[in-house]
């Protein structure tokens, strides 16, 4: 999805947030955000309220959204999951960036996870992804583009992604890539590198590596076998 959220990503390239004590992480983003409420009802606790998206160029109150959040289990490594109940957002499909059970898509796999691999913080989250999130989707209602492009819904995002990182859009090629640098660990920086290329190590994948596996090396397992899954 969203070139600029990627953007955004990229820079901050998230904190060294240590593992943070939940409760005291929600009390303190509430505090922040005093229209939204915790809600701890008979099934699982939520978040609740009113968010309002306010433009970072001005500080101007762009539009009010009436939300509903989940904190997943593996939070904080993970986003919280949004769904937009007021009825703003519509169609609710892949073309406003929604998935089937409704939530918000707030950026593909490999963003999600760059972003979340050393914690984030619910303050964090509501301030850059959820507010512009909201704010682009306003832009979209009003002009029926998105400001500054957007990546692919699901999968094809993902591909995105990678086409850039790798420079090639050719899928087969890229699922070598992944397979090689998943298959194998670091080696001697001086040995012949494990492609079979001829090229020492140290020229070659150790250069790719890094670049794939930021994510962590399970998470990129993760994505690929997404990948193998939902491509035809
Ligand atoms: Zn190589």
């Amino acid at each position: 999805m969203l070139q600029l959220l990627w953007l955004l990503l990229e820079l901050l390239n998230n904190p060294t947030a240590p593992m943070i004590e939940i409760t005291k992480d929600i009390e303190r983003a509430l505090k922040k955000y005093p229209t939204l409420q915790y809600v701890q009802g008979t099934g699982k606790p939520f978040i609740a309220g009113s968010f309002i998206a306010q433009s970072k160029v001005d500080n101007i109150d762009i539009e009010t959204y009436e939300i509903k959040m989940t904190i997943p289990p593996n939070y904080p490594n993970a986003f919280p999951r949004v769904w937009e109940t007021g009825g703003k957002i519509m169609p609710r499909n892949a073309t406003r960036h929604i998935y089937t059970d409704g939530s918000l898509c707030l950026g593909n796999m490999i963003d999600e996870a760059r972003a979340c691999r050393n914690g984030i913080t619910l303050t964090w989250f509501l301030d850059e992804i959820l507010n512009v999130h909201l704010c682009r989707e306003f832009v979209r209602e009003e002009t029926g583009k998105y400001p500054t492009g957007e990546r692919s819904h699901d999968a094809e995002g993902v591909w995105e992604s990678y086409y850039e990182i790798l420079g090639t859009t050719d899928k087969l090629k890229i699922f070598n890539e992944l397979e090689l640098v998943l298959s194998h660990h670091h080696i001697e920086r001086n040995s012949s590198c494990y492609c079979n290329s001829g090229k020492k190590y140290k020229i070659c994948h150790s250069r790719i590596e890094p670049k794939l596996l930021d994510v962590g090396r399970e998470k990129l397992k993760q994505i690929y076998d997404y990948l193998k899954a939902n491509t035809q």
